[in-house]
């Protein structure tokens, strides 16, 4: 054992440049070395993606990493290229050629990582050799999208027990940013991971400021705030495809560098947009909810909902993308009962049987964004967490409103 305590440091200094790990990604490395059964709850940032790109390095097959965007893949792919690690992803966009590549470097045992979407898991070739490679484990990314209760709930995720049994005996870590206790027990029991390691950190991001604002004259207050950031990177999400190429349009015409994200763009266009933020030709990026999951840049500055999100858990997630690097980032959302009263309309175009759960979720976005309490002691309180003190560092702690008080005691009440 100690000799794979000293290689992995050792591998995590010569691969990846760093010289510690971060919280607990240690002792969740040699779980899953351990051949364990391993669950990780750890928000955005905290640097999921490496407790299992450092085990499928340092050991021998391929490990097989799920993940729910091909936008998603090809970031990580790209980074371990780069970094002279051997890891492709296996994905609709691919050539039979490069297919080929793939499957023929899995199974001479040279690829590291294989980054699989849960539709092409399932497909029957892919199963068929996927049992013929020596798979070392499976890593369910952005497990979340296993819990209908959560706010990304995909249906196919929830096959994948049943596929991995199928290939064969295997550790699985499952990883995911966001999940309140009852999606937490919800991914357990369909993974039949109750008994796994769990290593659940805290979703205070101290660095992390809150704000709402009424959203009046929305479009001159965003201009404004952009341009008292230039040169700093930044995220506006907005509801529509529509608003998201207005908005990218407004504020070129603005004199600030920005290019829209969402999925009505060709895939090409997508990925030029995204690597052109990523890469600092465009200082902002307007876009749906369509983009950022598992999006690696360190230095986003600001992230502005220029429309009210439809969860806590999206709201989270995607003000989550700003500071990662532990500096400044500022989280600003424009709320309008109008707003609402859209995303109820959406909501009725669903079927039954996600309508209560929107519903619900919606509803604990409008409490968080009429309150005057605290907003971190309402997220955190959202995700299952109990801070001790107001936090002092969003807009309700640093200018409260009259009401504030009042609330303050109800919330407080409700919470014991
Ligand atoms: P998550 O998936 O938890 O949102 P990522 O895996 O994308 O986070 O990692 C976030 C950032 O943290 C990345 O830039 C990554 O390179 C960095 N990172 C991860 N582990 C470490 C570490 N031990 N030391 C320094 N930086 C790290
Ligand atoms: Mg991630």
């Amino acid at each position: 054992d100690q000799t794979v305590h000293a290689t992995i440091k050792e591998r995590l200094k010569e691969i990846f440049g760093f010289s510690q790990f971060r919280g607990d990604q240690e002792a969740i490395i040699h779980s899953i070395l351990a051949g364990r059964n391993t669950f990780v709850i750890m928000p955005t940032g905290a640097g999921k993606s490496l407790c299992y790109q450092l085990p499928a390095i340092v050991s021998e097959g391929t490990a097989v990493v799920i993940s729910p965007l091909i936008a998603l893949m090809k970031n990580q792919v790209d980074q371990l290229n780069a970094f002279g690690i051997n890891a492709q992803f296996l994905n609709s966009t691919l050539s039979k050629a490069e297919m080929n590549k793939v499957k023929k470097d899995t199974l001479n045992g040279s690829l590291k990582l294989l980054y699989i979407a849960p539709e092409s898991l399932t497909k029957e070739e892919n199963l068929d050799f996927l049992k013929k490679a020596n798979i070392s484990f499976v890593a369910i990314d952005e497990a979340h999208c296993i819990s209908e209760w959560g706010h990304d709930f995909r249906p196919e995720y929830r096959k994948i027990r049943g596929i991995v049994d199928n290939i064969g005996n295997l550790p699985v870590i499952a990883l995911t940013a966001t999940a309140t206790p009852k999606v937490q027990q919800d991914i357990q029991k369909n993974l039949q991971m109750e008994e796994a390691d769990l290593y659940k950190t805290s979703f205070n991001r101290k660095n992390l400021y809150y704000e709402i604002k009424p959203k009046v004259d929305a479009k001159k207050q965003l201009i404004k705030y952009v341009k008292q950031n230039k040169g700093k990177s930044g995220i506006v999400y907005c509801l529509s495809r529509k608003t998201v190429e207005e908005i990218a349009e407004l504020l070129n015409v603005n004199d600030v560098k920005a290019l829209p994200y969402h999925a009505g763009l060709d895939p090409q266009t997508r990925m030029n947009n995204q690597d052109a933020f990523l890469n600092e030709d465009v200082d902002v990026i307007c876009a749906t909810i369509a983009f950022g999951m598992g999006i690696d840049k360190p230095d986003v500055r600001f992230v502005i909902h220029y429309d009210a999100p439809k969860s806590l858990e999206g709201y989270y997630q995607e003000t989550g993308r700003s500071g990662r690097d532990g500096l400044e980032g500022n989280c600003v959302m424009f709320y309008s009962y109008d707003d609402i009263v859209k995303l109820e309309k959406f909501n009725k175009d669903k079927p039954v049987t996600e309508r209560d759960n929107a519903k619900h979720l919606l509803a604990e976005m409008v409490s968080y964004a009429n309150l005057g309490v605290c907003r971190r002691r309402q997220l955190l309180g959202y995700f299952g967490e109990y801070l001790e003190k107001d936090c002092g560092y969003c807009d309700n702690c640093v200018k409260p409103t009259e009401k504030f008080k009042v609330q303050h005691e109800v919330v407080l009440a409700l919470q014991t």
